[in-house]
């Protein structure tokens, strides 16, 4: 198997980086990736004075898939996902929904053990969800640094981007230039203090190339659901865009009418926050698939 390791980060999604592997369309690729800190926050009485923030969130890669080109779709399906034996969680007044909360106050670090798909919090057994913070691929334009999310991707923080799901990023430059880190070992949803539990893994991605699908930002299959995500300078601007995307997906890929697509968001549609931490927040769209199947059959015999 291809491997990246993570001796090749990135602290920007550019077309300018120089690929760190080669995969062709159908190949799986194994990241190695590390935490947020860049494993500077593991060192037990570490503390943000050892942090230099230029290094956050590396995201390793970048990895050139074949083929691909500005215009076509990346489909990449997370066919594993393993995180590693310690995560950070850590809270202060620098930002977050609770920074008022913590202003003044000297930020906490914990670091927690993970063992065996258990998170363990002083003794409470918290059941890991590992996900992956942030994935995505070179923007057309200029570099967009690995803590904000857009189109391409990036810093979604988005939970169903987990182990078994299918995620779709747009192709913006030749090759896509994929780039995955910021695992979470758990994470809620809205990451509201500033974090998950940050940690360091590795990740298999098998990578294929669509052509003109025509859509233009991040969406993801997982189990039941289509979900459409959505970046916005507010909630409200995200918010609008996921339900506007899903709606586009609905109506031009999944052939429903606009009444039919309306209504299915209507009864069915559930808007998820993923985060209000990051530069641009992000918002998503989950829909069931047998309900869009079921009003695909009954468009077929003109219901
Ligand atoms: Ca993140
Ligand atoms: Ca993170």
């Amino acid at each position: 198997m291809i491997r990246v390791t993570r001796d090749h980060v990135i602290y920007a999604f550019s077309k300018e980086d120089k690929p760190a592997a080669f995969a062709e369309p159908g190949q799986c690729v194994e990241f190695e990736t590390y935490d947020c800190y860049q494993g500077v926050m593991l060192r037990e009485g570490s503390s943000f004075g050892d942090f230099d923030r230029r290094f956050g969130n590396p995201a390793t890669g970048p990895l050139y898939v074949r083929g691909a080109m500005p215009g076509d779709t990346l489909k990449i399906e997370i066919q594993k996902l393993e995180v590693g034996p310690v995560g950070i969680l850590d809270i202060g007044g620098s930002s977050g929904a609770l920074k008022e909360a913590f202003a003044g106050r000297e930020p906490v670090i914990k670091r927690l053990c993970v063992r065996d798909g258990v998170i363990d919090y002083e003794g409470i057994a918290v059941a890991a969800k590992p996900m992956i913070g942030v994935i995505g691929v070179a923007p057309a334009g200029e570099p967009v640094g690995t803590l904000t999310p857009m189109n391409h991707g990036g810093n979604m923080d988005c939970t169903r981007i987990e182990e078994g799901a299918v995620l779709y990023l747009p192709v913006s430059v030749q090759g896509a230039l994929l780039s995955v880190g910021d695992f979470h070992a758990i994470m809620g949803e809205g990451e509201v203090a500033n974090c998950g539990v940050e940690i360091e893994g590795r990740t298999v991605l098998k990578v294929d190339v669509l052509r003109q699908t025509g859509i233009s930002w991040p969406m993801v299959e997982n189990g039941e659901r289509w979900i459409a995500i959505a970046c916005g300078d507010t909630l409200d601007d995200a918010a609008h865009k996921a339900v506007e995307q899903m709606f586009w997906f609905l109506c031009q890929k999944m052939g429903l009418s606009e009444v039919d697509a309306g209504m299915l968001l209507d009864m069915a549609g559930d808007l998820m926050i993923c985060q209000i931490v990051n530069p641009q927040k992000t918002v998503r769209m989950e829909v069931p698939k047998w309900l869009v199947h079921s009003m695909q059959e009954k468009g077929r015999k003109g219901q």
